[in-house]
């Protein structure tokens, strides 16, 4: 199909529905007629900086309308979107800007990273915004196919260095469409868009499918729990996505007991381990609370909750989604049975082209027809999947697997621990051991002796921690998942 890309979505919702609110941020309302006007002028500004069809146009900044208009009028041009984290160190967005070969930047101000092939930059609330009121232009009339690439996603390199995804219009649209399947996404929808855009799961999981419907997005900057209920309770916001840690933190602000969350319709989690303690409290207030799974090389979406079995298979990351296959296989490449762990591997359309000038890697990641995920799941009987971990953070220890979550899971039951990570150490004897580093409840003062035997009266012996570290904090990426790399790095 040609001119399905996105470039082409806020003027089609413009012409369906101009006048509902697209886009909320701060006191700013923008309306689908407004989003496609925007976009437009963005599109014709950057035509006149000379980009062209397959060019790079990166974005670093918060949750922001210039992060869409930028986004769509990119797609518009066939040019590709690079969004980049910005809790990146300088050398850091550097490598991004230059693998990526990015020639026009926005961003926000203060930001003094260069790359190999950047010609200009466009600064929000100067340059940016100027670019904009200059209004559109005439662009060539080169349709968009569904194939062509449009995003370069860079996974948020909590294993390794960080590689470009690249998704394609379809990738990204195939999610929606497995999202408003199994999601039920209303025209009506106001989703609170608090995770990083930077990220796949925020622009996957929350807004394109709610723009794709006419929905709303209301773009925080950034995220603290007692923000997030504020503007919950302001916008009758419906649903949101978020990471454990996020979820943690609202459930554990002094205005979570007292919020007004009659508005919403579901809650999304996802993105790593969701201990069952976090996923108690939010049922225990009658909310809807679903898991899900997936990753940035899917565009991101493989595996939802069915929302009515929200309490029947709660901890579960739910059934594959409509358009999306998935299988559990052994190291060997063989299917294993109900209940037995293998590697989850995806295929679908919403399964990226491959990673941004790294054959091998591609090559590897999507070995016969299959994205290999690196994770590990289990599948009940009614198909049914539960993600127990990384293969990258098993540990061994005498043989035995040690899957870190599972610990991490039940220190997390201990009423005094708030958030923890449990990662291998090496040892003589076993080769590597579990060891946890955790951080308790405010007051809290939890001894290691109190720990271990927590520990003990619930895990087998092997899986108990060898050492337990209490620190202020954990360190986290910019998806707000736990740096593990960093973990074992200061334990060194
Ligand atoms: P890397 O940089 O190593 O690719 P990442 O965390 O940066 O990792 P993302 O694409 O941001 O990559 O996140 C995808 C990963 O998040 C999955 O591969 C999986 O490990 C984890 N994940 C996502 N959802 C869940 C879930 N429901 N339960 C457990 N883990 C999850």
């Amino acid at each position: 199909m040609r001119d399905g890309g996105l470039g082409s979505w806020p003027a089609r919702r413009a012409r369906m529905t101009p006048d509902r609110t697209a886009v909320v941020h701060g006191e700013d309302r923008i309306t689908y007629a407004r989003l496609a006007a925007r976009t437009a002028a963005v599109a014709g500004g950057l035509r006149r900086l000379g980009v062209r069809r397959g060019d790079r146009v990166g974005y670093l900044g918060p949750n922001h309308p210039a992060y869409l208009e930028t986004l769509f009028a990119t797609a518009a041009l066939g040019a590709v979107f690079v969004p980049v984290n910005t809790r990146l160190a300088e050398p850091e967005v550097e490598f991004v800007l230059g693998d990526a070969g990015v020639s026009v930047l926005v961003h926000a101000e203060g930001c003094a990273a260069t790359g190999p092939l950047l010609r200009e930059r466009l600064v929000l609330g100067g340059s940016y915004d100027a670019l904009r009121a200059a209004g559109p232009a005439d662009l060539p009339d080169e349709p968009v196919g569904l194939d062509d690439p449009c995003v370069i996603m860079y996974t948020s390199g909590s294993t390794g260095a960080p590689k470009g995804a690249v998704l394609s219009h379809g990738n990204l649209t195939w999610n929606c469409v497995n999202v408003l399947v199994e999601s039920d996404v209303a025209s009506t929808e106001v989703v609170l868009v608090v995770a990083s855009l930077f990220h796949a799961a925020a622009l996957g999981m929350s807004c394109l499918p709610t723009l794709l419907k006419g929905g709303t997005c209301v773009l925080a900057e950034s995220f603290d729990p007692g923000g997030a209920l504020e503007l919950i309770a302001r916008h009758r916001v419906t649903t949101l996505f978020g990471v454990p840690a996020m979820y943690e933190a609202i459930a554990a602000h002094p205005g979570w007991a007292g919020a007004d969350l009659s508005s919403v319709r579901a809650l999304l989690c996802g993105g790593s381990p969701v201990p069952p303690a976090t996923i108690r409290r939010y049922l225990d207030r009658g909310l809807v609370f679903v898991q899900g799974y997936g990753l940035t090389e899917c565009s991101p979406g493989v595996l939802l909750l069915d929302r009515d079995a929200v309490r029947t298979k709660a901890g579960t990351a739910g059934v594959p989604s409509f358009f999306t296959d998935v299988r559990l296989v052994d190291p060997g490449g063989a299917q294993v049975g109900t209940g037995e762990r293998g590697e989850i591997l995806v295929r679908g359309p919403n399964v990226m082209l491959g990673y941004w000038n790294r054959p091998d890697a591609t090559e590897t990641a999507l070995a016969g027809g299959w994205l290999h995920s690196g994770d590990v799941a289990t599948v009940d009987g009614d198909g049914c999947y539960t993600v127990v971990d990384r293969v990258k953070d098993l540990i061994i220890s005498g043989g035995e697997n040690v899957y870190p979550a599972e610990v991490e899971s039940v220190l997390c039951e201990h009423p005094d621990v708030e958030s923890c990570a449990v990662v291998g150490v090496p040892d003589e004897k076993w080769g590597e051991v579990p060891y946890a580093v955790l951080v308790p409840r405010p007051g809290a003062v939890v001894t290691e002796d109190e720990l271990r035997t927590f520990a003990r009266s619930r895990l087998a012996g092997y899986k108990v921690p060898r050492g337990f570290e209490q620190w202020t904090e954990l360190p986290r990426t910019g998806s707000g998942k736990v740096g593990k790399a960093e973990v074992r790095e200061r334990l060194r």
